[in-house]
């Protein structure tokens, strides 16, 4: 069916026939998922909108933005500082990777055996699916799990890629290393862009940020509460469309929906009543438009309340210290708080088991649920330490692996009803 945005797809090189078809699926997902909810907020007719038009007008917008000389860097990890890129008068965007759609592509240049987030950003490319890819000056790779790091050579081959080193460990000489990237980095951006980073356009970048992340901070307090405001389903939209929307419109409209949740809470309404089993997701991020555990989980008897993964928390968790005047305190900054982000890809990495117990006791969570792609390693591995972690701390945790594709839902909802069930139990 023609769409306004045909032209427009057309110039970015889309495969239109093979983006029609992803479109269909998105929305009729979207339906089934999301429009079948009671109840929901009328903040999230915003989310709604903006999913509606996730390759419409928030890419007409990047076009118009680039047409007046901004430059669009993409990503794919929670460890490229935004910050930099808009001080670079830069849109950052996150790439989502979240869909099977491009699989048979990205079977051709990878092993099976490959995580399908990693699948998902190659098949996207390949398979000319993806307006934002497209509409990249830049896609900025990391050296985080090994998949990752040896598929952005493959994917060097049909875009623009630069690629950051992260450390492995936090000692100090790691630290070193890191704030060397952190400055390669600030010095291809003003490349890239031909702008000068400064002291005031850094400061600036570093308030934005924060205020995005303080606003989904507020988010995550108010699931604290019983009965639990806003689905899990719900909250992890808000989170996936954080890396895409724009940063100062989205912090304002996800702002007034934390008021409607705190009158909802204040006239004691939730989602679902309030003896309802609570769960936590933890581990392997969620990208657009991965949406099928907490599908499953949601129509199992249970409610999420919260996820420790880098589409949820370990995103949102710290703020850069905004005190720092000069741009080498900015700099610094910047460097210690990405250090903190506590990616399994790190050895040893302590600070994620406590933190997993942190947030689920603060979020009153009854059981957690570790989730896993299949053959990520960093997260499969570490998941072992997670349940001793947690059940030392008395929480239950349910370990589940798997992928984008919809064959094993009713094997999974048979596993999550049974953990449901024994947290009733319990
Ligand atoms: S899980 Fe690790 S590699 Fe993946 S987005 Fe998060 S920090 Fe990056
Ligand atoms: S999910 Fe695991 S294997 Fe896949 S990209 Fe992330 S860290 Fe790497």
């Amino acid at each position: 069916m023609p769409t306004p945005y045909d032209k427009m797809w057309n110039e970015l090189n889309l495969d239109l026939a093979a983006h029609e078809g992803l479109l269909q699926v998105l929305g009729k997902f979207y339906g089934d998922i999301y429009l079948t909810q009671e109840g929901r907020l009328k903040g999230m007719e915003y989310l709604d909108f903006v999913l509606s038009e996730v390759h419409g007008l928030r890419i007409k917008e990047l076009q118009e933005a680039k047409a007046q000389g901004k430059k669009v860097i993409g990503t794919f990890c929670v460890f490229v500082p935004e910050e930099l890129s808009l001080a670079a008068d830069a849109i950052q965007v996150g790439l989502c990777a979240g869909a099977e759609i491009g699989k048979e592509a990205a079977e051709k240049v990878l092993p099976r055996n490959t995580c399908a987030l990693i699948k998902s950003f190659v098949g996207f490319k390949i398979a000319r699916l993806c307006p934002y890819i497209e509409s990249c000056d830049l896609v900025v790779g990391e050296t985080t799990c090994d998949g990752k790091k040896k598929a952005y050579e493959i994917f060097a081959d049909y875009a623009p890629v630069y690629v950051m080193e992260i450390p492995q460990m936090k000692q100090a000489c790691d630290r070193d290393l890191w704030k060397a990237e952190i400055m390669r980095f600030k010095a291809e951006l003003e490349r890239v862009t031909g702008n000068t980073i400064t002291a005031a356009r850094l400061k600036e970048a570093i308030k934005l940020v924060n205020a995005r992340r303080a606003v989904l901070q507020r988010l995550n307090r108010l699931r604290a509460v019983a009965p639990a405001p806003i689905s899990g389903r719900d909250a992890l939209l808000i989170n996936q469309i954080s890396f895409y929307d724009d940063p100062v419109r989205f912090t304002q409209k996800i702002g007034e929906l934390c008021d409607e949740l705190e009158q909802k809470i204040k006239a004691g309404q939730g989602v679902a009543p309030a003896a309802t089993p609570r769960l936590m997701l933890s581990g392997c991020p969620m990208a657009v438009p991965n949406w099928k555990l907490p599908f499953v989980v949601e129509s199992s008897g249970a409610v999420i309340v919260g996820e420790e993964s880098c589409i949820g928390a370990r995103n949102t968790r710290d703020l850069v210290d905004e005190s720092g005047d000069t741009l080498e305190a900015m700099l610094e900054a910047i460097a210690l708080r990405y250090m903190r982000i506590d990616c399994a890809c790190f050895t040893p990495n302590t600070e994620r088991l406590e933190h997993i117990v942190d947030m689920a006791r603060d979020l009153k969570a009854d059981g957690v649920i570790h989730y896993g792609l299949s053959f990520c390693q960093p997260y499969a591995i570490e998941a072992f330490k997670v349940e001793k972690a947690l059940t030392a701390a008395g929480i239950p945790m349910l370990s589940i692996e798997t992928d984008y594709s919809m064959e094993d839902v009713e094997q999974l909802k048979t596993r999550v009803e049974a953990f449901v069930e024994m947290l009733h139990l319990g």
